[in-house]
C-alpha cells in the first residue's frame, strides 16, 4: 500500500485505481448480491480459496472492498472491514475477542448501546466489566486481571469529552499482551490515529464524520491482518452485519471531503466554545482543545484538533436544558454527530437514557448537560440561534 501521500490526498486516491475499472474516475457501484462463476470448477476453486474472486456480497463486494482499503490506509492499519452500522462493528469485535467468563476493562464512559451490549454479555456469558478512568499507568496495571481479554476505550468520551492517553494505555497493555480496542468515532482518522499510538484495533461509526452527510448508517474496523481475517471469517460473515454496496459508495464519496469538512467543524467548534464560555447562562464547557479542559495536554498530544463536538452545562437543571432545546430553530434537536447540520441533544434523557442513573453519575452526566455537534453552517448563524435561546432560559 502506498504511504507517501498526505492524508488529504489519501482520502481521495487510496484504495482505488481507475484504470482497473474501465477508467471510471468514481468507483463503480456493484449493487449485486451474488456473482456468477464461469464454470463449476471455477465455483469450486473460489469456495476452496484457491482462486481470488467474488462469490456473494456478504463475503466480499468490490465497492465495499474499496471502502475497506481506504479506511485501512487512513488509519495506518493492515486491513479494514466494513459493517452495516457502528454497533455491528463493535459487536463483531467484542464477540470475536471474548469468551464466557472473560474480563473487559473499559473506559469510564461508553456509547449507550455499547454499554447495553456489554451489559448483555455480562448477563448471558458471565463476562465481568470494570470501568476505569485510566488516568495513570498504575491504575491501568492494577485493573488488569488474569482473564482480561481486552481493553475497550472511547476518547474523547461521549458526552463528557474526557480523554484517555492512548499511548500510555497501550504501553501498559503490551506488557501483558492484551489488545487495546479504540472507538475513534468522535475524532475520525483525520484528527486521531490510535494504531500509530500502539493500539490494536480501531472501530468507527462511519455514520458520523466518515460519511459526513447524515444519510447512511455504517461501521468500520481497522487493525492487523491476522485479527481482521479472523473477524471476516467468523463474526462478520456468520453474524452477517455487513455493509451494503450503496452505503459503501456513499461513504467513499463522503471520505473525499472529510479533512475539509473536519477543519470547518473544528473552526466552528473553537469559536462556539469561546462564546459559550463567556455566556452568563452557561455553567461549564467541555471541549478537548480548550485550555480549561482537564485533559488538555492529552488532547494536544494525540488529537490534531479538538473535533466538532462540544458539551456544555447550562445554569439550572433538566428544565432549563430542555427549554433551551425548545427555543432553538436553526439547530436541530437530534442525536448523531458529524452531519452538515448543527445538532443538539440532552444525553441524560436521550443517548444515555439506557445507562442506569448510578452509571450516569460516575460517567459525569448531569441533568443540565447538552451535547452540541457543531455543523458546517456559518458560525455566526449557529451562535445567533444559541444565543437567543440561552437568553430565554
Ligand atoms: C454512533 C456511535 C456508535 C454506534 O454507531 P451506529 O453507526 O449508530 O451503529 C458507536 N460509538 C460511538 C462513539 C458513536 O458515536
Amino acid at each position: 500500500m502506498k504511504r507517501e501521500y498526505h492524508f488529504e490526498t489519501k482520502v481521495i486516491h487510496e484504495g482505488y485505481t481507475d484504470q482497473d475499472w474501465m477508467g471510471s474516475l468514481t468507483p463503480p457501484l456493484f449493487q449485486t448480491s451474488t456473482f456468477s462463476f464461469a464454470s463449476a470448477e471455477q465455483g469450486e476453486r473460489r469456495f476452496a480459496g484457491e482462486e481470488e474472486g467474488y462469490i456473494y456480497s456478504r463475503l466480499k463486494n468490490p465497492t465495499v472492498s474499496i471502502f475497506e482499503e481506504k479506511m485501512a490506509a487512513l488509519e495506518n492499519g493492515e486491513r479494514g472491514l466494513a459493517f452495516a452500522s457502528g454497533m455491528a462493528a463493535v459487536s463483531a469485535v467484542l464477540t470475536s475477542l471474548t469468551k464466557a467468563k472473560d474480563h473487559i476493562l473499559c473506559s469510564s464512559g461508553l456509547y449507550g448501546c455499547t454499554f447495553g451490549l456489554l451489559s448483555m454479555m455480562r448477563e448471558k456469558y458471565d463476562i465481568s466489566l470494570d470501568f476505569s478512568e485510566m488516568e495513570t499507568e498504575e491504575e491501568v496495571r492494577s485493573r488488569i486481571q488474569p482473564n482480561t481479554a481486552l481493553i475497550y476505550i472511547e476518547t474523547p468520551i461521549n458526552p463528557t469529552m474526557k480523554l484517555i492517553d492512548l499511548e500510555m494505555v497501550s504501553r501498559v497493555a503490551k506488557e501483558r499482551g492484551i489488545p487495546v480496542v479504540v472507538d475513534n468515532t468522535f475524532s475520525s482518522p483525520y484528527l486521531q490515529r490510535p494504531l500509530d499510538l500502539g493500539c490494536d484495533v480501531v472501530i468507527h461509526s462511519a455514520t458520523k464524520y466518515i460519511g459526513g452527510h447524515g444519510d447512511v448508517i455504517a461501521g468500520a474496523v481497522v487493525g492487523k491482518k491476522d485479527f481482521l481475517d479472523q473477524v471476516a471469517m467468523t463474526t462478520q460473515k456468520d453474524m452477517g452485519g455487513v455493509m451494503s454496496p450503496f452505503d459503501a459508495w456513499l461513504l467513499i464519496r463522503g471520505l473525499k471531503t472529510m479533512p475539509v469538512r473536519l477543519d470547518r467543524h473544528c473552526d466552528n467548534a473553537e469559536i462556539i466554545t469561546s462564546l459559550l464560555k463567556e455566556h452568563p447562562k452557561v455553567e461549564r464547557v467541555y471541549y478537548p482543545h480548550d485550555s480549561s479542559h482537564p485533559d488538555y495536554s492529552i488532547g494536544k498530544k494525540q488529537m490534531k484538533r479538538g473535533g466538532g463536538v462540544i458539551t456544555f452545562e447550562v445554569k439550572g437543571g433538566k428544565q432549563e436544558a430542555q427549554r433551551l432545546l425548545n427555543e432553538l430553530s436553526l439547530i436541530k434537536i437530534a442525536v448523531s454527530l458529524g452531519d452538515p447540520e448543527t445538532l443538539i441533544q440532552h444525553p441524560q434523557t436521550m443517548t444515555h437514557a439506557v445507562v442506569p442513573p448510578e452509571n450516569q453519575g460516575s460517567m459525569g452526566i448531569t441533568d443540565s448537560m447538552l451535547r452540541l455537534s457543531v455543523g458546517l453552517e456559518a458560525w455566526e448563524d449557529i451562535w445567533r440561534d444559541l444565543e437567543q435561546a440561552l437568553d430565554k432560559i
